[in-house]
């Protein structure tokens, strides 16, 4: 007897073999036993779940030749045995018809069904027609079927089987019974799949039949047919085909689990370069760059599925031991780290399909992985700004209500929170540059020592600070600090430090002094918002000048620190004794660093925006300002949403 193939072997020839999908099969056999018989079905879902092989034991149900209720046939299954079940089964029943609407062959088919649909069975209780794919039907043929849909003689029903339901006509759905197919689950392909291997007397290790189950990806046919190759390709032990997992992979083309559970490790550890070697030893071993990539997205997948859903979730289709692995593998990453892994790799797998480098395209999504850890959650930046911009705002108000109840412009400032500046003058003088520093640090963590800020929070800022990262990514939290880390913070620190001694010559210029008288006299000259300006402005000594950058555009900058204010500024600068020229320029952007953010009380009036408009107040919005200042950010538009009434 010729080799039939074990999709075909094992076809299920009664409603109660039918593996997973028992919400339709028991559907079906209620509707048998009301005499509810529709004129349509429709069978949808994936290929190889049983839509078609359901669609003939409906078929031989409906025609089968033995009455119910007999030793023959107890229930409302097919007997099995009649000579309509026998021909429905062998496809040779001229009353059931099989069409693959795929082929032309077929379309034209329907073409003619509604002729032939007038003419009464030949022998059986029913006209059946099996529309296989039928997606795939022409307009022209789904026309010709709509109309027998809509007055159907007594005798006729279709069924359509199709992986495309949404491409049926609205028309022909409605006036159909529509049946969701489910994937068949993991347990049931791998009961069938032990079961056949018996039958079949095939000596296979559970293991290697996982392996066929999970290749099935919910589809029973797929399964079968893969057993079919492996079966084939098997080494004979004693007499009988023995399947094993390392000939199953190979066959698929596929590794064992192991290497990717390994390269989560490395990635999660941070371990580029036993990534890439691990990748180059899959590589050199002769497995395709597209297969571990699909293999890999898979593996990423339960991991995900793992960590969402936890180990025993039915989102996992997968052996135990593949459960339990993926659990493990969760365990190592948070579930927004494994979302961009597999959004990664999936684009990956994508550009590995069109590509000429695979290699390379595979090597750059593993790298981007190890370093996508870095990057920190949408949310939680968000946190960070809120955090800042709080702080900020608690600050600028004490500052503008000390200034404005004084009326001594910029004396040494005492923020509402408690904490004394280092550069209020009961602190030791630093240099003009540390001062800077200082103030920076003040305006980012609102810690009062510099170096105290820095080195406790050592760890966590080490990879932001050796990558020369901007700042609010030295807040993101990591896995514990490595070594290199240290190394580039140490670094970072010393060079500030030996800058800041290099830079200062014996008699340094007074800057924060100047700065202060500056400000104070144009606040009493009645140049608020250039005494503001210029007191938040960024100071630096450039050989006999002193450079003011201000949080200003260059056309702002000429009308708040106009001819008067600059003559003020320099009177001031002459009865202190300062000889240096000053010179006040615009900062990038509008921003002068870290100093456009802080207490940029007059922000708001920059550009258009009027007082007490949506836009600016907007621009007030302490989290708007910082979140400007992180992104190097413009408005570009304000839609008010507030409550006008
Ligand atoms: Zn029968």
């Amino acid at each position: 007897m010729a080799y039939q193939v074990l999709a075909r072997k094992y076809r299920p020839q009664r409603f109660a073999d039918v593996a997973g999908q028992e919400h339709v099969t028991r559907t079906l056999l209620n509707a048998l036993e009301q005499g509810r018989i529709a004129h349509g079905y429709i069978f949808s879902g994936h290929r190889g779940i049983g839509k078609t092989t359901i669609a003939r034991i409906l078929a031989m149900a409906l025609n089968c030749r033995t009455a119910v209720g007999t030793k023959e046939r107890p229930d409302q299954e097919p007997c099995g045995v009649c000579d309509s079940c026998a021909e429905i089964r062998a496809g040779n029943s001229v009353d059931v018809l099989e069409i693959d609407a795929a082929t032309n062959r077929g379309i034209d088919e329907v073409r003619e069904l509604r002729e032939a649909a007038r003419y009464r069975p030949a022998r059986d209780r029913y006209k059946i027609w099996i529309l296989d794919e039928a997606h795939q039907i022409t307009d022209a043929a789904f026309n010709a079927l709509l109309k027998t849909l809509e007055e159907p003689p007594e005798h006729v029903i279709f069924m359509m089987a199709t992986t495309q339901p949404e491409d049926i006509p609205q028309t022909i759905r409605s006036r159909c019974q529509h049946f969701s197919f489910h994937a068949v689950k993991f347990d049931d392909i791998l009961a069938q799949l032990r079961s056949i291997a018996e039958q079949e007397q095939i000596d296979a290790e559970d293991a290697a039949l996982a392996l066929l189950a999970e290749a099935g990806d919910g589809s029973m046919r797929d399964a079968l047919s893969i057993m079919d190759q492996a079966i084939a390709s098997a080494p004979i032990k004693g007499g009988k085909p023995h399947l094993e997992p390392e000939q199953i992979r190979e066959l698929m083309g596929s590794v064992p689990n192991t290497v990717f559970e390994r390269l989560m490790e490395q990635i999660g550890a941070g371990q580029t370069a036993a990534v890439v070697e691990e990748l180059n030893t899959l590589l050199n071993a002769g497995n395709s760059p597209a297969a571990l990539a699909r293999q890999f997205v898979r593996y990423l997948r339960n991991t995900l599925m793992a960590r969402v859903g936890g180990e025993n979730t039915d989102l996992l289709q997968i052996s135990a031991d593949e459960r339990a692995r993926a659990a493990r593998s969760a365990l190592l990453f948070s579930e927004e780290d494994l979302t961009r892994f597999l959004q990664v790799m999936l684009r990956t797998f994508d550009d590995l399909n069109y590509r000429q480098e695979q290699r390379f395209h595979l090597e750059l999504g593993l790298v981007k992985l190890v370093h996508l850890q870095r990057l920190l959650p949408v949310e939680e930046l968000l946190s960070v700004v809120q955090i800042q911009a709080t702080g900020d705002r608690a600050q600028g108000a004490g500052q503008g209500a000390g200034d404005r109840l004084h009326g001594t412009g910029f004396g040494p400032r005492v923020p509402v929170t408690g904490q004394v500046r280092a550069t209020s003058p009961a602190a030791p003088k630093p240099s003009p540059f540390e001062a800077d520093r200082n103030r920076k640090a003040m305006g980012e963590s609102g810690s009062a020592e510099p170096a105290a800020r820095v080195l406790p929070a050592a760890e966590s800022v080490g990879r932001a600070a050796a990558e020369g990262k901007p700042s609010f990514q030295a807040m993101a939290p990591g896995p514990e600090a490595k070594p290199p880390v240290t190394v580039g913070l140490a670094e970072t620190v010393s060079e500030a430090t030996e800058g800041a001694l290099a830079l200062a010559p014996d008699a340094p210029p007074d800057l924060d002094r100047i700065r202060d008288a500056v400000s104070a006299a144009l606040a009493h000259e009645g140049h608020e918002t250039a005494a503001n300006l210029i007191h938040q402005a960024a100071w630096t000594q450039q050989g006999n000048a002193i450079q003011v950058e201000l949080a200003v555009r260059k056309p702002m900058l000429a009308l708040t620190v106009n001819a008067e204010a600059e003559a003020i500024c320099r009177k001031t600068m002459r009865a202190m004794g300062a000889t240096q020229k000053i010179a006040f320029v615009p900062g990038e952007n509008g921003t002068s660093g870290a100093k456009a953010g802080p207490g940029k009380a007059e922000s708001g009036k920059e550009g258009p925006a009027i007082a007490g408009s949506a836009q600016s107040a907007a621009m007030e919005n302490p989290l708007v300002k910082k979140t400007q200042e992180l992104f190097n950010a413009d408005i570009r538009s304000v839609l008010d949403l507030r409550d006008t009434n």
